[in-house]
């Protein structure tokens, strides 16, 4: 089963996509992380996503595509994942369609996480204090919101019509929204 988690920045993805990673045995496929580390171990792909991760601008389809499919094609991700930050742009939505349809696969849910936007930016400005994260400042910050809603949220649309699409409200308890995401999803 591929379960897409999807959402603005600050939404909870990360923290849903763990619980669900845990209860289903699935692998959980994190964009965002895999580019932090690449950052933090100065690699090639570290040093150019750094420049775009910063601002909050996204790191190019050119260069996110090729990551998409070396992570498709790792042993573990045979059978199911959940992808968490990906896809975000509609090339990269293509990619993974054709990719999961080569293999007679598809994205089976997608779990919108609904969390209005003064929520989003007082858990971000909340998590820089915490965490220190580079792109949590508050100009990076609004960009993050905007290109979600420009070249993200389109993707809802997308994906509606195959009528997979649970739109999950995001505030409240963790436990309350993971209890929400089982029951949407059926397992
Ligand atoms: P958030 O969704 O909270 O902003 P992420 O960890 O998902 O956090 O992403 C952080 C940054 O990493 C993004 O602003 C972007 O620069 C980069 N990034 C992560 N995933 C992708 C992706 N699939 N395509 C392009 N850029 C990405």
């Amino acid at each position: 089963m591929f379960i897409l988690l999807l959402g603005a920045p600050g939404s909870g993805k990360g923290t849903q996509g763990k619980i669900l990673a845990e209860r289903l045995g699935l692998p959980k496929i994190t964009t965002g992380d895999i580019l932090r580390a690449a950052v933090k171990s100065g690699t090639a792909l570290g040093l150019e996503a750094k420049k775009f991760m910063d601002g909050g601008k996204l790191v190019p389809d050119t260069v996110i595509l090729s990551l998409i499919k070396e992570e498709l094609a790792k042993p573990e991700a045979a059978q199911g994942a959940i992808f968490d930050g990906f896809p975000r742009t509609a090339a990269q939505a293509a990619l993974v369609d054709a990719t999961l349809g080569e293999r007679g696969q598809r994205l089976n849910h997608i779990v919108l996480l609904d969390v209005p936007e003064e929520e989003l930016i007082r858990r971000m400005t909340g998590r820089a204090a915490q965490e220190g994260r580079s792109d949590d400042t508050p100009d990076a910050i609004k960009t993050r919101l905007q290109v979600y809603q420009r070249d993200t949220a389109p993707l809802v649309a997308h994906y509606a019509e195959r009528g997979i699409v649970h739109r999950v409200p995001g505030i409240g308890a963790v436990d309350d929204i993971a209890t929400e995401i089982k029951r949407v999803i059926g397992r």
